[in-house]
């Protein structure tokens, strides 16, 4: 088993830059990225210290739908014999601790905890038994939904892809197996979500193979895996937080858009 390294970018002196952490306070600064590789540097900072950045900038963000029997069934949906797909735009990424902002046109904002894979070198065409290979490492990640606006359009492109609609980090994680994690996601403490990566329609590296069939996915693109029942909305004032064991906690506060 692979040693688990976690990641975070963040701003240093104006500068972006990463760090590998060393306990659950302090890291050691990095020259270089975890997707292109990296060394480190002396200089040790403190997590205190710094503003998180999201751990990753996809060119685009690939999410499932319907990927837990839960879930399917609480949407009274049946579930889908592969993997459906849709995307969510790069600009509607947010860093932990970031608002998510609740646009003017809908009246239900739902969080959606899931498990974030981020993609670490050109994938086309890979096979599930390669599709490893191709993973940079995981990231806790909120599928913000307008769920009436889901409803309306039929199709979901306005109702996922809002700006601040793609919450991810804190940290990128590597050689941790995700094949059964704990997943919760909390609504000002309180648990909305519970489950397990186990109970995944289709697994990570299904996911890999059968998206790189369809797309190319590009170094820092994003897998989100799709959620389990217990979605529900968000108002303004909430806090949200997704954790996935070895992962991480990914906090985000809500507001009202200004106008
Ligand atoms: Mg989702």
């Amino acid at each position: 088993m692979a040693e688990i390294e976690r990641f975070c970018r963040f701003n240093l002196e104006e500068k972006e830059s990463w760090g590998r952490l060393m306990n659950k306070e302090t890291m050691r600064l990095l020259r270089g990225n975890p997707l292109d590789g990296f060394e480190e540097e002396e200089a040790v900072v403190s997590l205190a210290n710094v503003r998180l950045l999201p751990p990753a900038s996809p060119s685009k963000i690939v999410a499932i739908g319907l990927n837990y029997r839960d879930h399917a069934e609480e949407v009274k949906l049946k579930l889908p014999e592969e993997p459906l797909i849709f995307l969510k735009p790069s600009t509607a990424v947010i860093a932990p601790g970031e608002p998510i902002v609740i646009p003017s046109m809908s009246q239900r904002v739902d969080y959606e905890g899931e498990l974030g894979v981020v993609i670490g070198k050109r994938a086309k065409d890979v096979s599930k038994d390669d599709a490893g290979a191709f993973i940079a490492g995981y990231v806790c990640f909120n599928d913000v939904t307008a769920r009436d606006l889901q409803y309306k359009d039929k199709q979901w492109t306005r109702a996922k892809s809002f700006d601040t609609f793609a919450p991810l980090g804190p940290f990128l994680v590597r050689g941790v197996d995700p094949s059964d994690l704990a997943l919760t996601t909390k609504l000002n403490g309180k648990v909305m979500q519970s489950t397990r990566t186990s109970q995944l329609i289709f697994p990570v590296k299904t996911l890999v193979a059968f998206i790189s069939r369809v797309m190319t996915l590009l170094p820092g693109d994003v897998i989100a895996t799709g959620t389990t029942s217990g979605i529900g909305p968000m108002q303004p004032g909430d806090e949200v937080t997704v954790t996935i064991e070895e992962i991480g906690s990914l906090t985000n506060p809500v507001m009202r858009a200004e106008r």
